[in-house]
């Protein structure tokens, strides 16, 4: 972006906000507009499937603080970009001119059905929703066996539900591999949620009883429950971008600093970025919008872009069954790990995997219950020689 006043941001969100105040942070004094179509303030997603859906942490927790400079209109969503003209067309009929953009419309849940009702979880307003809904709930079914399935099911066995969680594939293990997949289903096991792997797929349908139920393609009933959640993914929000000549392949395509166009970044769930061996990909994880966030924002002032660790080696976490789970780098791991601090039998453990072609790349470091730091974890993971032992 060549002298530019205006920088307009589209979505507001981690990716969006953290974007803003890196561009204040890199000495951009010009005007930044954050639209965003939630009626809420931003907000931060993490603890929406855990304290907050659980009843144990205050909603207003959730809220992300920005600075009073930066202009946060809510409730308007873009619908169409127009790169020519440099404007971005809004849902209330407005448009609104930038010299720079940010791409950062994150991702919305994948459904299961064409029911209008079927409940998944991604916004503020989902998760007070399904909070309501669990209150007098004996029974709940989860369909998804990955993260965000777990952390629901896991907060709902807290509850005190009766929780069945169905996959169509072996659960986590795609992601976090046999041992640390394990350590979950096991912990999973003992606060007494059932895990259902339906290989003839899953389905949501009516159960007849004012409930819903999980059935595999030809109908047979998975799991019959007074709540029924899904949570099978999510969808990069792209469609406001089509036609207007931005790459679009199973997200935004951005190169490593998280450009699009001389004038256009883009950060977070939204992107498909170059990752681990140059493949591209969406990162959904909120380090990852982070860390894209700052790369976006050096990039759109034409500043040199700090590294993006997030390219280079992965990270993320996830609670569940009181086990914190933080993962740095390669998924799934590769091989056996060496246990660097902790035990597995206390499930406190620190473990290093090598890398997947047994060279000197990227590995994979887990924390579970182990105290440690997040850029000490991906160091642990990108450095061989840090895996003999804790830093
Ligand atoms: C319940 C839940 C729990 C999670 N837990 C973890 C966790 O434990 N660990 C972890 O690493 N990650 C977790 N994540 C993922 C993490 O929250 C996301 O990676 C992060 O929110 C991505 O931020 P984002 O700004 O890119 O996208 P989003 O958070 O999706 O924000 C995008 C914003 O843009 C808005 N928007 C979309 N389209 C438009 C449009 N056309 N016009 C205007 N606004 C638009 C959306 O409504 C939204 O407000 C979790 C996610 C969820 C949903």
């Amino acid at each position: 972006m060549s002298g530019g006043r205006r920088i307009v941001v589209v979505g507001g969100s981690q990716a969006g906000c953290a974007t803003a105040a890196a561009l204040r942070r890199f000495g951009f004094d010009g005007e930044i507009t954050v639209i965003g179509d939630e009626l809420h303030r931003p907000y931060a997603r993490p603890p929406l499937s855990k304290g907050i859906l659980g009843g144990t942490e205050p909603d207003d927790s959730v809220f992300l603080s920005t600075a009073d400079d930066l202009d946060i209109v809510g409730g308007v969503r873009a619908v169409r970009l127009d790169v020519v003209r440099k404007r971005v067309e809004l849902s209330d009929k407005d448009c609104i001119r930038y010299d720079g953009l940010v791409v950062a419309t994150g991702a919305r849940a994948r459904r299961l059905s064409q029911y209008a009702d079927e409940i998944t979880l991604r916004t503020l307003d989902d998760a007070i929703q399904l909070r309501e809904r669990f209150d007098g709930a004996r029974e709940v079914a989860v369909a998804g066996g990955g993260f965000l399935g777990f952390e629901i099911a896991s907060t709902a066995a807290s509850l005190g539900k009766a929780v069945t969680v169905v996959d169509q594939i072996a659960p986590l293990a795609g992601r976090l591999g046999p041992l640390l997949s394990d350590i979950v289903l096991i912990a999973a096991a003992e606060a007494g949620v059932k895990v259902r792997v339906s290989t003839g797929g899953v389905e949501l349908g009516r159960s007849g009883h004012g409930g819903d139920r999980l059935q595999s393609a030809d109908g047979a009933v998975l799991a019959e429950a007074d709540v029924v959640v899904t949570a099978v993914g999510d969808v990069p929000n792209v469609e406001w971008l089509r036609g207007s000549g931005i790459a679009l392949n199973g997200g935004v395509v951005v190169d490593g600093d998280c450009r699009v166009s001389p004038d256009i970044v883009a950060a977070g769930d939204v992107t498909s970025a170059p990752g681990v061996g140059g493949r591209y990909g969406r990162t959904p994880h909120w380090w990852n919008a982070s860390e894209q966030a700052t790369t976006a924002a050096a990039t759109l002032l034409g500043r040199e872009p700090d590294t993006w660790p997030g390219s280079r080696v992965p990270f993320f976490w996830t609670e569940v069954f009181g086990l914190r789970i933080r993962l740095a780098g390669h998924l799934p791991p590769f091989g056996e790990p060496v246990v660097i601090g902790g035990s597995l039998a206390d499930r406190s453990v620190l473990l290093a995997w090598s890398p997947p072609d047994g060279g000197t790349g990227i590995g994979t470091a887990a924390a579970v219950n182990f105290p440690i730091s997040a850029p000490k974890l991906i160091r642990l993971a990108e450095d061989p020689t840090a895996r003999g032992g804790p830093r």
